[in-house]
């Protein structure tokens, strides 16, 4: 049996659906604590070509923090810091995540080049090097959606 991700477009052999690729990197950082390096960029890869668990503000959030991470080079620390003084401010009034009424969509479909299930075939041992180059490609194909639109 194989069907396709409806939002990410991967295809899904034997079953083998994004979210059992999602758990699969977890399952490794957990195996081994030092691949919690790119913990953030992996979560976020993950949810931006699943922009439905996010809300529409909180997929615009995720979009600035790639940016961030990918393009401006910060450190999840970095983030953190900027994001409790935003918070403090009660700038955050929103939820993160989707709910009925509200959840991310792109006007127009990013053309992913690399999906979850590319980071699981890569495998464990060259996980943290795979998952950078995930948010890269996430980050490119993101940049090319806004400039064409
Ligand atoms: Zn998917």
């Amino acid at each position: 049996m194989s069907d396709h991700c409806p939002e990410c477009g991967a295809a899904w052999a034997d079953g083998r659906t994004c979210a059992d690729d999602f758990h699969q990197l977890l399952f490794w950082e957990n195996e081994r604590p030092e691949l919690g390096e790119v913990h953030h960029l992996m979560v976020l890869c993950y949810h931006l070509q699943h922009p439905s668990l996010y809300s529409a503000e909180g997929l615009a959030h995720a979009r600035r923090l790639l940016a961030d991470f990918v393009a401006g080079g910060l450190s999840p620390a970095e983030v953190r810091q900027r994001q409790r003084a935003a918070v403090d401010s009660g700038q955050r009034g929103w939820s993160i995540t989707g709910r009925p009424g509200n959840h991310g969509a792109y006007e127009r479909p990013p053309l992913w080049t690399m999906r979850a299930q590319d980071v699981v075939a890569v495998g464990i041992e060259r996980y943290s090097d795979s998952v950078r180059r995930w948010a890269a490609d996430v980050y490119d194909a993101l940049e090319m959606g806004s400039q064409n639109g």
